[in-house]
């Protein structure tokens, strides 16, 4: 397939085939997570939300108790919208595709394995069914101190037998609606069709948290991307500069990524793009059809991944 012209701004970056081992070509994808209900980020029954302490850095921040949103949690929901995603064109197209679903079957030939990689467990195939990830996550903190973000909310529970509103008061800690966290999402070795498809699942993903029937709605803002030969920034990082920020005026976040590229390994592989290069590379991720054709690409792109993974 024809790579689009928006994203030829980031040819150099991409991999015509994705491979078993990856080089360096990195793809970071910036983002700021936004809160918009009630929201339970913990990871253990009627615990308290995940909450961290975070270190100032040299020159920048405070000492702060943070809510962590954990790279686990982004990375579920985001894997299963992806799934989906593949799932729903593909029937949409009349493209026929494996059964595919976490955890316990794996197909290993969809390009949401190919991305988010794994093992088939259920290994009536081969036993080398492993795929390593091209996807990273890392935990987002909040903009702000857990103290102005959490509260107690009580809901109705709904027995799951009856379906019926009973007695069962629940109280949850969650985060409240308007709550941010800066975030990155990282890319190593990938084709321009996943960076479209994980674009697309990035900006269609909205339920998150362990209880996201009563809330978990999440909006993702996509604020930049930075191409290199490495990570240029972390989360920590992003969201202390986020932080210290008086006003997010336009070009901002691009102007940060820029400094931190400056103390980079590789520098002069460094392209992070301008505001108007980013919204031309979210509209077409966002109008790209997931037709036959498309579909036909992004899975014969895995396919042969297996194979050369295989023939070895
Ligand atoms: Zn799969």
């Amino acid at each position: 397939m024809k790579i689009p012209n928006a994203f030829e701004l980031l040819k150099n970056y991409f991999v015509e085939q994705p491979k078993a081992i990856t080089g360096l070509k990195t793809i970071q994808i910036y983002l700021y997570r936004e809160v918009l209900d009630y929201t339970v980020l913990r990871t253990e029954e009627d615990r308290e939300i995940n909450t961290i302490v975070t270190p100032a850095m040299i020159g920048l921040g405070e000492v702060k108790t943070r809510v962590a949103f954990l790279g686990s949690k982004q990375k579920a929901v985001e894997s299963r919208q992806l799934e989906r995603l593949l799932r729903t064109s593909a029937e949409d197209a009349g493209y026929k595709i494996e059964e595919c679903y976490l955890k316990d079957h794996l197909c290993l030939e969809c390009p949401r394995c190919g991305l988010f990689g794994g093992t088939n467990a259920s290994s009536s195939k081969k036993t080398k069914s492993n795929i390593k990830h091209r996807i990273a996550y890392s935990t987002a903190f909040s903009l702000d101190s857990v103290d102005d973000l959490r509260e107690a909310i009580t809901f109705n529970g709904i027995s799951d037998q009856s379906q019926t509103t009973g007695q069962t008061l629940g109280e949850r800690v969650a985060v409240k609606p308007g709550t941010f966290f800066p975030s990155i999402v990282t890319l190593t070795g990938v084709t321009w069709l996943e960076v479209v498809l994980v674009l697309k699942t990035l900006l269609s993903s909205h339920k998150y948290g362990a209880e996201s029937r009563i809330g978990g709605d999440i909006r993702n803002h996509v604020v930049g991307i930075a191409a290199g030969w490495e990570e240029v920034m972390t989360p920590l990082e992003f969201t202390l500069e986020m932080q210290a920020a008086d006003e997010m005026n336009e070009g901002y976040v691009e102007r940060i990524i820029q400094r931190y590229a400056e103390g980079a390994g590789n520098p002069e592989k460094i392209r992070v793009l301008n505001s108007e290069e980013l919204s031309q590379v979210l509209e077409t991720a966002r109008k790209q059809p997931l037709d036959r054709e498309f579909l036909t690409a992004a899975f014969d792109h895995i396919k042969q991944m297996r194979k050369e993974q295989e023939s070895k």
